[in-house]
This record gives structure tokens, sequence and C-alpha cells, in this order.
């Protein structure tokens, strides 16, 4: 099964997100995108005080009409630090498969930091997105000596294993989950950033006021 994984803190889901994710999806004729909130996000501070049960409702609000979108609720209910690596993990054993990995560039570039991030490049492909602000700087400098396992390929790199690395070009859509705290803290509009059914659900538990 050709399967993408979508984590983030989602803090709140906006339409950069899920449209990026629906190009991935078709660029990559992916069967299925999983939409993995993390529980306690190890790189940043949680900016506003928003439960994973929150996100995850927020998550399931935004995905529901999309059919090759799913929640999964994993690394909510494991609790504790949420560790790519152990999601990844838990996705090849349900669905049998190499799944790809969807993150934005600015998260990419990142990656070294991450918990066991040279096994990361062995659990799974990766769908780098383009992100506005985001640049993409030559593989070795994002990955170090990791770099050395790859060469280039269409569209990206290959491992000598076989997993690859893919730069997929969305359409550029200059939407953070910070933009949108901020705006909803300054009593201002966040119509047409997110999905309706989100800002109507925001606005009813008064969250990010
Ligand atoms: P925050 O401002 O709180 O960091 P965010 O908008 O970056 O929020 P995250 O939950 O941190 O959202 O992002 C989850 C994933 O989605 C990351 O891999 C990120 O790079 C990617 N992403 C987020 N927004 C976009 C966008 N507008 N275009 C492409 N990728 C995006
Ligand atoms: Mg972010």
């Amino acid at each position: 099964m050709r399967i993408g994984i979508f984590g983030g803190t989602f803090n709140p889901i906006h339409l950069g997100h899920l449209r990026a994710a629906e190009e991935v999806r078709e660029a990559l004729d992916l069967e299925k995108v999983l939409f993995v909130p993390s529980y306690i996000p190890p790189h940043k501070e949680l900016a506003s005080d928003v439960p994973g049960s929150v996100r995850l409702e927020i998550v399931r609000l935004a995905t529901r009409s999309n059919p090759f979108f799913e929640l999964s609720p994993f690394e909510v209910e494991q609790g504790g630090n949420s560790y790519s690596v152990r999601t990844i993990e838990h996705v090849r054993q349900r669905f049998e498969a190499v799944p790809w990995f969807i993150l934005g560039q600015d998260a990419f570039n990142e990656i070294l930091t991450w918990y066991q991030a040279s096994r990361l490049f062995e659990l799974a492909h990766f769908a780098v997105m383009s992100r506005p602000g985001a640049e993409r700087p030559e593989l070795a400098d994002v990955l170090a000596e990791e770099a050395a396992r790859f060469r280039p390929a269409p569209d990206g790199y290959v491992s000598s294993e076989g997993n690859r690395i893919v730069f997929v070009h969305v359409t550029p859509l200059d939407i953070s989950s910070s933009k949108i705290r901020d705006l909803r803290r300054q009593g201002r509009s966040i119509t047409y950033l997110i999905p309706k059914e989100v800002e109507e659900y925001i606005g009813r538990e008064r969250i990010y006021e």
C-alpha cells in the first residue's frame, strides 16, 4: 500500500497543511495520508495550552471530507514525547509497507536534531514539501555525513537501501499555525485560512483567544 504519514502539532491545522498534503498525495499517488497530531512536541513549546484531544478533534473535522485522509490518534494516545521513528514503525507494521513521511522544507532542514534521525531514513521514504520562507539547502548541508548514503535520483535522492527523498513543489500558501494563533489573540479574522468547520469549532470552544 502506498501510504503517507503527515505529522505535526496541528495547533491548529490550516489550509497550508491540507492543500500541501493533497498535492503530495496526488504527486506520489498515495492511497492514504495519515494525519498524526503529536502529543508533546519535543522540538518546541506548545504555544498555547491546547490538549491533544482538542487537536485530534480539529484534525478530524478538517480531514473527514477527504476519503484519502485519515486521522491517527497514535501519538496522542501513546502520550509522552512523540518520536517519529516510533510512529513510522507502527505504520510499517499496520500496513506492511514502507511509508512516505511527509514534512515541510522548514522541518526537513532540522531533521538531524530529531530522535534517531539516521534510522528515520532507513524506515521511510521522505516527501519534502516546499514552504514559503524555507530555503532548500544542499543535501549535505542538511544531512551532514548521512548524505553519503544518498545519490541523486529523479525529483530528489535515493539511498543504497532504496529509500527515497523526494522534493515536491506545492502551491505556496504562506499560512502557519502561529499566524492563526496571533490573529485570534488580537481578535482578528482567520476566515479563509482554515477550514470552515475548524473555524466554527475554535470559535465555539473559544480556543486561542
Ligand atoms: P507553527 O507555526 O506552530 O510551527 P506550522 O504552521 O508550522 O505551525 P506544524 O504543525 O508545525 O504547523 O507543521 C506540521 C508540518 O506541516 C511541518 O512539516 C511543516 O513544515 C508543514 N507545513 C506547515 N504549514 C505548511 C505550509 N503552509 N506549506 C507547506 N508545509 C507546511
Ligand atoms: Mg511549524
